[in-house]
């Protein structure tokens, strides 16, 4: 990791001037509310926890600016001026590079008038992702919604409507997406959508990485594989309705995806004449780990190579809830012109449809004022490289610290979240997935330490409903994501001896079973459970 000197950690970049207590709890306390809740560590009370590393999603401490720009948030039905800082955030982020016009500045300050809005806010604007002024209007490419997974089912829902009317067969063929990796979320609705996933990340996700590389190689294990994608379009000509890159790659424990490999998948989707998105909810913490490993981009700026990552899609979904440090909302937008756009001319306006019918108004979809405007703000924040330097430190100290201790963990360590190898965890205990014991561990944190972590494995993933093949593809993780801004070396290091002591006491962890609800989909945010005491070795 970039440093002068060796031996001395990244710089800090920021510092606390406000902070939130927490509330002491006993380990008696939280079983008991454990018990209350079902077993279900997403229905446990966050605020009676002492480090939450449930997501990264919403959770970040925004900035002072972010703060100040919230409080000019406008809460008008239409055109409110969040909304058009937010555009314009978009194409100074998005597409600018280091050319940015940043015109929330002057809507913060309150100096936005009416030679103002004619020469910056209403100004046309087209070919992009965020078409402006009347073109927007004649030709709608951009949809606020209040998260990620909104943005996800709005598209994914309209696409499949517009696929099928469309269609000349009686029954057509099953859509099909490739990815690199889908987010729960996405997967499930785009399955309930009626779209077929076919998921081809790059082998060697797995793979032992040398220690002392870390923070000095990265592999960039989120890749898409390259063969298959090829292999699979070259089979199936008009089956495949888009190509979607996850960055960084969330089911890929975090991992970053290269240029190089955007670049490759995009012109084999081009080939094919197929349009390819983003989905970009951590596209700058991807940007930073092109700079500071991929050949070629150690002097560019984060502004430039995220305005070329994304000079090779023609659309991206974005949960604001991830990179763009907001606590709310989520962004659809596609290419003004581009294949998708081609492909589907009447989709912006079914869209724009939907998103009435279900959200709001179009310039704010369900999302307040005062949260665009933070948002807004919020993109600027963390396309510094400052920021990114020390966040993405912070994550790798973490993993780190663990390895120091004897902890496995995924190598090297993603962006925003550090993942315990639970095979190696439970090496000597003879856990089968179906046992759940990596959530048992997960209870336990919860239990003795306050420490609320994710089970990525056998349980989220659904193992006892996979076919075979499928079941190999799910690790056996436990996901520690980091919020942004909000940790000190404090809380690492809390949890650090604490996930310690429970690996000490591993044969002791118990296994878990699910009492009601198991059919659910995405059950693991709903369901009830109840740990199940193992029988300690002989
Ligand atoms: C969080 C996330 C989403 C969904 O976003 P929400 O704002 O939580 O709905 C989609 N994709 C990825 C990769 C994510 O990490």
């Amino acid at each position: 990791m970039a440093s002068s000197t060796p031996n001395v950690p990244v710089p800090p970049s920021h510092k606390s001037v406000v902070v939130r207590s927490l509330t002491s709890t006993t380990p008696e306390e939280r079983e008991r509310i454990l018990k209350d809740v079902e077993y279900n560590i997403f229905a446990f009370p966050a605020g009676l926890l002492t480090c939450d590393y449930l997501s990264d999603s919403g959770t970040s401490a925004m900035t002072d600016v972010q703060w100040a720009a919230l409080m000019r948030g406008d809460e008008s039905y239409g055109r409110n001026y969040g909304y058009y800082c937010l555009l314009d955030a978009f194409r100074d982020v998005f597409e600018r590079g280091d050319n940015q016009k940043r015109v929330f500045r002057e809507v913060v300050v309150g100096t936005a008038d009416i030679s103002f809005y004619r020469k910056k806010l209403l100004v046309p604007y087209q070919n992009g992702f965020v078409n402006g002024g009347l073109h927007q209007l004649e030709r709608p490419n951009v949809f606020i919604v209040p998260q990620g997974r909104c943005a996800e089912s709005l598209l994914f829902s309209t696409l499949v409507d517009v696929i099928m009317k469309e269609a000349q067969q009686e029954s057509p063929p099953t859509p099909v997406i490739l990815s690199n990796g889908f987010f729960d979320t996405t997967a499930a609705n785009a399955a309930e959508a009626g779209f077929e996933l076919q998921t081809f990340t790059q082998p060697g996700l797995g793979d032992l990485f040398p220690q002392d590389l870390i923070g000095k190689k990265n592999y960039f294990k989120g890749n898409i594989d390259l063969v298959e994608t090829e292999r699979y379009l070259s089979e199936h000509p008009g089956c495949v309705t888009m190509v979607l890159i996850t960055i960084t790659n969330n089911w890929a424990a975090a991992q970053p995806v290269s240029m190089a490999n955007i670049r490759s998948v995009a012109l084999l989707a081009k080939q094919a004449g197929v349009p390819i998105f983003f989905d970009a909810c951590r596209f700058a913490e991807n940007a930073y780990f092109i700079s500071e490993y991929e050949e070629g981009y150690s002097k560019r700026t984060i502004p430039e190579i995220v305005q070329e990552m994304f000079s090779y899609v023609d659309g991206f979904t974005i949960s604001l809830k991830k990179d763009g440090l907001a606590n709310m909302g989520g962004v659809l937008c596609f290419r003004d012109k581009g294949l998708f756009a081609e492909k589907y001319p009447d989709i912006g306006f079914r869209l724009k449809e939907r998103q009435i019918l279900t959200y709001g108004n179009d310039s704010y979809g369900g999302v307040s004022g005062r949260d665009l405007m933070a948002a807004a703000a919020g993109l600027y924040e963390v396309i510094k490289k400052p920021y990114l330097r020390s966040r993405i430190a912070q994550v790798q100290l973490f993993a780190e610290k663990l390895l120091a201790n004897g902890i496995a963990v995924l190598s090297p360590p993603g962006g925003h979240a550090v993942y315990l190898d639970m095979d190696m965890f439970f090496y000597d205990c003879d856990r089968k997935p179906d046992d759940f014991a990596s959530v048992g561990f997960t209870l336990e944190l919860i239990k003795d330490y306050g420490i609320r972590a994710f089970e990525s494995g056998s349980f989220a993933w659904e193992w006892d409903k996979k076919s075979l093949i499928e079941r190999q593809k799910i690790p056996n993780l436990v996901r520690f994501a980091v919020p942004r801004h909000v940790l000190s070396s404090e809380h690492i290091d809390y949890t650090v001896a604490a996930i310690k002591a429970l690996y000490n006491r591993r044969h002791m962890i118990p296994n878990v079973q699910i009492t009601r609800g198991e059919d659910i989909r995405l059950r693991h945010f709903q369901c009830g459970m109840k740990p199940v005491a193992c029988k300690p070795e002989s």
